[in-house]
Order: C-alpha cells, then sequence, then structure tokens
C-alpha cells in the first residue's frame, strides 16, 4: 500500500473505533499502526516487541486487546496456524489469498477476482450460507528456493 492509503486506512480504524466510544491512547495508536500499516502479518508477540521500543510498559494483553478491538469492529483478518502462530492481516480485512512459506514463515498477500464469484458457486452448489473463507497456498518463497 501507498503511504496516503495506508494513512486513510488507519484514520478510518482510529475513526470508527472513537465512533465506538474507544479512547485512542498513543500506545494504543501504535499497536493499531503496527496491525494495520504495511503488508506484513505479524504475530502479537511481534507487534508487541515493535510495540516496546517505544512503549517499554506496554503488556502482550494489551495488544490482544487491541485485537480483539478490531475483530469486533471487523477490522482485521486473524490467521490461525498450528506451527506458525496466529498471524494479524490488520491492512485488507477482507477474505484473500495467502501464500505461505513453509521454511521461513513469510506469508505474502494476493489476489484474485476470481475468489468471491467461486465462492458464490460453492454457495450455490452446497445450499450453505457462508460466513467465512479462506484459501491459503503453502510453499517455498522466492528467497528460501535460493538458499535450498
Ligand atoms: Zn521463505
Ligand atoms: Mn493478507
Amino acid at each position: 500500500m501507498k503511504m496516503d492509503q495506508e494513512q486513510n486506512r488507519l484514520d478510518k480504524v482510529v475513526s470508527r473505533l472513537k465512533q465506538t466510544g474507544h479512547r485512542i491512547t498513543p500506545q494504543r495508536l501504535a499497536i493499531l499502526e503496527a496491525l494495520v500499516n504495511g503488508s506484513g502479518h505479524p504475530t502479537a508477540e511481534e507487534v508487541h516487541r515493535k510495540i516496546q521500543a517505544r512503549f517499554p510498559t506496554t503488556s502482550l494483553a494489551t495488544v490482544y486487546k487491541t485485537i480483539n478491538l478490531l475483530k469486533i469492529e471487523g477490522e482485521i483478518l486473524e490467521l490461525e496456524f498450528g506451527d506458525l502462530g496466529n498471524r494479524f492481516d490488520g491492512h485488507k480485512p477482507y477474505p484473500h489469498p495467502h501464500m505461505i512459506c513453509t521454511q521461513c514463515g513469510r506469508i505474502v498477500d494476493s489476489d484474485l477476482d476470481e475468489l468471491e464469484s467461486l465462492v458464490q458457486t460453492l454457495a450455490e452448489q452446497s445450499g450453505y450460507q457462508v460466513q467465512a473463507h479462506r484459501f491459503d497456498v503453502f510453499g517455498l518463497c522466492p528467497d528460501c528456493q535460493k538458499t535450498k
């Protein structure tokens, strides 16, 4: 995402939380920034480490509280993995394909215009009312292919 797009998304999330009566402390803003900006898929622990550089007293529980707020507001995607832990995507909170490196754990966003219509087809075929869906592709990232 470009810088101004990132700022827009962060502003949107912040005003959404303010509207629902939440106080945005400088510490919470830093957590939101770490989750919403960039294209990474950090764990809660990674976000915690990053925030501690600026706000040494921040607890991991505070990070989880902020993540939960975003979950309630539908502003974050949680990807649960066994080995890789739970990873969070606050910049694209809607379902989208992920490319996952089984060696270094890097997760990269991917786009597939056909995904929604595919899910629509599956819903019609099965009669299910879809609540969520997830498309993960596992493999070796370009960097890990080089070092193999
Ligand atoms: Zn890799
Ligand atoms: Mn993503």
